[in-house]
């Protein structure tokens, strides 16, 4: 632990979820060694289980001049406002008047800046390593020159005032990644205790909802050289031999087949949290055995041939059988992620993903595995080919819903809340009105009662996502992503 005495400008790294889940996430760990190692600023760590004192030197968030907060959903926005609430901070730029000085990043922040900038002063849209060497090197300017520290963050920082480009590190191998990561007594990261490391950033599939694939791009990913280094040295620091890989699509790295048999060689047990089915070999499925990891998280999103092609994500319900059924062979339980809401979407798409689930479930009881289902509405996303593409409404959305639940019970399907789903969609695709619900929904408690009574005092029409929007009502045009200017090309149907 490095800790600094007073007199130094202090720096919060501010986190709106629990501290298991602020611990799960790599941007915690790099920006804290980072800006211990790199500046004098006294650093310390804020989450909604510490609100009020950091978790390494006790000291009041409000008495620090600059929160670097991390925004990576939508929601985040209102626990932030709660967060800071409870910490005595005025959740308002406008009231706060930058004392203390926020900055937010993250890719809820980044990819719709405008509800935001009613809470931060700036907003950070690009990779965090950027951003952390540039308070690097402006951090002197604190306390007592705010509007400096901002100007002096340079392109990629968005105040509202003028167009901003995403600005990304061009390679991860020469980039910042921790190796010493911060663990607690009393709270495991959320995929269990090892090193942490992130195998690749952004995905090349672009499928046509996706927020990562377009706002992370381009695709990059680390070397084996370099992920090998990194896992020796990350290893030391951790109490299990285990290495959790970061990677929206792990199957695209030319060579995680020969990373996993080396981990598996050297007796590193690994976990892979998300994979792209189709990228995955039957064989492959050995190799992930021989990890203690038995549930394989899948996301085909509908088991229609051809809506799946319209939203860049074919599915060949062929393959997809033998792979799942292969993988229920193998020992592995199965997670299966479907989306209702797609574009031309029809209740004979939805019957073909509840008649693929049963005959794989059948398949699973009789192997004593267990197959799940996570059912949630598309939620159109900006930056996205899908942005303007109406979401499902309520009703539509339970009816669907519970088709599924009724077929195969409540023990296998978990779905989202379309409440829930409609504050994504509202902050997601919002201006700066949506901010200001998003302060009062922080201060006063979420619940659909305030978000229609707050909505209706601020003139907020809730049923904005759900109608077919125009290409010139898009509040996140501010900022550019390198493939914007593609995006109104892609057909979606
Ligand atoms: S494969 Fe997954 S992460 Fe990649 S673009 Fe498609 S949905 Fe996004």
């Amino acid at each position: 632990m490095f800790l600094r005495s007073s007199g130094y400008p202090r720096i919060a790294l501010v986190y709106p979820s629990t501290y298991q889940a602020s611990i799960t996430n790599l941007f915690t760990h790099t920006a804290y060694y980072y800006l211990v190692e790199h500046s004098d600023a006294l650093v310390d760590r804020f989450t909604l289980d510490n609100p009020v004192r950091g978790a390494l030197t006790g000291r009041k968030l409000k008495d620090f001049d600059l929160l670097l907060a991390s925004a990576n959903y939508e929601l985040d926005i209102v626990y932030l406002v709660k967060l800071l609430s409870e910490a005595g901070i005025t959740p308002s730029a406008e009231g706060r008047s930058m004392k203390p000085l926020i900055v937010i990043g993250g890719l809820a922040a980044m990819s719709n800046p405008e509800p935001f900038l009613e809470v931060a002063d700036g907003v950070f849209v690009g990779d965090g390593e950027i951003l952390l060497q540039r308070v690097v090197r402006s951090v002197s300017l604190l306390p007592d020159k705010p509007v400096d520290f901002l100007d002096s963050i340079g392109d990629g920082i968005y105040t509202g005032s003028s167009i901003t480009r995403k600005v990304y590190v061009e390679d991860l191998n020469s980039s910042i990644h921790p190796t010493m990561e911060i663990r607690s007594r009393t709270s495991e990261p959320v995929y269990g205790e090892g090193y942490y490391l992130e195998l690749s950033r952004g995905c090349r599939w672009l499928c046509k909802f996706c927020l990562e694939g377009f706002s992370m791009y381009p695709y990059r990913f680390r070397g084996l050289t370099t992920v090998k280094k990194l896992i020796e040295e990350g290893l030391k620091y951790v109490p299990k031999k285990r290495v959790v890989i970061y990677s929206l699509s792990p199957f695209d790295h030319p060579d995680i087949r020969n990373l996993l048999a080396s981990l598996s060689s050297d007796g590193v047990d690994f976990s892979l949290p998300s994979i792209r089915w189709d990228t995955l070999r039957v064989e492959d499925l050995d190799l992930i055995a021989n990890s203690t990891q038995r549930t394989l998280t899948l996301a085909p999103e509908t088991a229609s041939p051809a809506i799946s092609c319209s939203i860049g994500k074919c599915f060949d319900p062929g393959r997809f059988s033998e792979l799942a059924i292969s993988a229920l062979e193998r020992g592995f339980d199965l997670k299966l992620y479907l989306m209702v809401g797609l574009p031309n979407e029809k209740d004979e798409d939805l019957l073909a993903g509840l008649n693929m689930v049963k005959v794989l479930s059948s398949h699973a009881s009789k192997l004593g595995r267990r197959i799940s289902v996570s059912l949630n509405p598309l939620v159109p996303k900006p930056h996205t080919p899908l942005q303007d593409h109406p979401m499902i409404e309520e009703r539509e959305y339970l009816r669907k819903a519970k088709l599924f639940e009724k077929e195969l019970g409540k023990g296998v399907v978990s779905y989202l809340s379309w409440f829930h789903a409609h504050l994504q969609a509202l902050i997601a695709l919002g201006d700066r009105k949506i901010g200001k619900l998003a302060i009062y929904l922080g201060i006063s408690g979420v619940s659909k009662h305030k978000l229609i009574e707050f909505a209706g005092k601020l003139g907020v029409d809730l049923k904005f996502p759900m109608n077919r929007r125009s290409k010139d009502v898009r509040p996140w045009q501010k900022v550019v992503f390198p493939l914007d200017h593609i995006i109104d090309k892609q057909p979606v149907s």
